[in-house]
């Protein structure tokens, strides 16, 4: 899926657990992490029309940090850097997860290709997941899922007085939540 419905998932799962700003932002990554591997792309526009194309988006997306190897360093990360260690990482863990299971089941490629997820790469590296039933990129059941999201981070906005504007901004955030709470009221603690 795009990699801010991705990013929603893990911000959602985060917001909800109780952990702190931080750790939240430690999750959130964990949710678009995986997708790291399509960095490649920008080197393979570079090289396109040279003798040696580097095919870096091609051979390495969705196979790098698709898999459970790279969900094991994530876990291991989250609790380097975590306060709160164990929980963030294990809910790091878990949205990694998640981003492979919305992956499997809605990123077909607008030329039908669908993506298999090599999740015991490189270790086993020709056991590949596909399923036959997986809706296009832009297919509609991803609109309603990043709605879903976005109406669930708007409400954690309210309900908890954060959103990820946190992330980059503190004064952006309050905002954002003050203005909220102007048209909502504030929420009872
Ligand atoms: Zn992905």
């Amino acid at each position: 899926m795009h990699p801010v419905t991705h990013f929603l998932v893990g911000w959602t799962v985060a917001g909800a657990s109780g952990l702190e700003k931080r750790d939240r932002a430690i999750v959130s990554i964990a949710g678009i992490a995986p997708d790291f591997d399509g960095a490649g792309v920008v080197v393979e526009l570079a090289t396109r029309e040279s003798n040696t194309p580097l095919l870096w988006w091609s051979e390495y997306h969705h196979v790098l940090g698709h898999n459970l190897a790279f969900g094991l360093i994530v876990f291991l990360a989250a609790a380097l850097f975590a306060r709160r260690r164990l929980l963030t990482a294990i809910l790091s863990f878990f949205v990694l997860h998640l981003h492979l299971l919305c992956d499997l089941i809605g990123s077909r490629g607008p030329d039908g290709f669908q993506w298999p997820i090599p999740y015991f790469w490189p270790f086993l590296p020709n056991v590949e997941w596909v399923w036959s039933h997986q809706w296009a990129l832009n297919a509609w059941p991803n609109f309603v899922i990043t709605i879903v999201l976005l109406s669930a981070t708007f409400f954690l906005a309210w309900k908890k007085g954060f959103s990820p504007l946190e992330i980059i901004s503190n004064q952006a955030d309050q905002l954002f939540v003050g203005a909220f709470r102007k048209r909502f009221g504030t929420p009872q603690m």
